[in-house]
């Protein structure tokens, strides 16, 4: 072996090493381009546990010419640094825009990875005070679900709001934001990127996995009803596969709400009790939807408070 080549061959080495520690500091999570300039990470289909490390939303980001927008930063910390990473591996553009599309623990405990971009913090106008309302809650629950995985996520409230609509530019690529009224939260915002005619519809849109009503049920139809109106390309849910079809990926959603509001009133209308409404108002829908067990009650339950209001 010549000294030139020995040398060439512990360059090698170094630089294999090098990008071994590297890789081992900052694991990427896996995330797809699903339409020009989109990236999107399929989270999975299952409550938050130590095994999936709270990974469990669908979270991405799009790239502008100037900067790149986040939208969703996952379940912890952690997470929001794979995401973080994924994103380093696609551009080296700064980070100017965090956007969560909502207040629930697995779409906003990834924020902080993100503060030495500085970037602005985006959500609905109410989000700052849903999220501070249940702070307290979340980090305890985060904690006892996660242990250590949880370590150092912490709740950034928006810095920027969104009511009615707003725009934001990351050059070249302009995304209208858009709050909507109280629906699966009472702080729902929804991001779509007019230059790939992609809509990011957070929980608004639930497929496969079951939707989750901690908002309004008559809000969440309504919101539908609008929502269809739209003419996207493509769209992202908040749970659930990242190619479904527009708009069929509303229907079992729409239906699973519609059968729940109409079922409750009836029950309501009989006079039955809250638990014999829970005990028998949706079991059909058992085979039909992942996570059924831990929220549809749960879903009956605040159907029934809701519309028993009603006159
Ligand atoms: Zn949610």
């Amino acid at each position: 072996m010549t000294i030139a080549s020995m040398l060439r061959a512990l360059a090698l080495s170094a630089m294999l090493a090098l990008g071994a520690a590297s890789a081992h500091a900052e694991p990427a999570l896996a995330v797809q381009q699903i339409t020009p300039g989109n990236y999107a990470h399929r989270g999975h289909d299952d409550v938050a546990t130590p095994a999936n490390g709270g990974d469990i939303a669908n979270v991405g980001f799009i790239v502008g010419s100037r900067c790149v927008a986040v939208i969703d930063t996952g379940g912890t910390l952690a997470e929001g640094r794979q995401l973080r990473a994924a994103i380093r591996r696609v551009t080296p553009l700064p980070v100017c825009y965090v956007i969560n599309t909502h207040m629930h623990p697995d779409h906003i405990f990834g924020n902080a990875a993100f503060n030495d971009h500085h970037p602005q913090y985006v959500g609905s106008a109410k989000l700052a005070e849903a999220e501070a309302a249940r702070a307290d809650n979340y980090l305890r629950a985060l904690h006892r679900e996660l242990g250590a995985v949880a370590d150092g996520s912490e709740i950034i409230p928006p810095t920027l709001s969104v009511d009615g609509t707003m725009t934001l530019d990351l050059g070249e690529r302009t995304l209208t934001l858009q709050s909507w009224k109280t629906a699966h939260t009472n702080n729902d915002i929804t991001v779509y990127d007019e230059k790939s005619g992609t809509l990011w519809l957070g929980d608004l849109l639930f497929v496969g996995c079951i939707p989750v009503v901690d908002g309004s049920i008559v809000g969440w139809l309504e919101d539908i009803a609008r929502i269809k109106q739209m003419n996207p390309r493509y769209v992202v849910p908040g749970h659930g596969p990242l190619n479904v079809p527009w708009p069929q990926s509303l229907d079992a959603e729409e239906q699973y709400l519609a059968e729940l509001a109409r079922d409750v009133r009836a029950a309501i209308k009989r006079g039955e009790t809250i638990q014999k409404a829970v005990d028998t108002i949706g079991v059909n829908q058992r085979g039909k939807w992942l996570l059924y067990d831990v929220y549809h009650r749960r879903n009956v339950t605040a159907a029934y408070a809701e519309l028993e209001w009603e006159q």
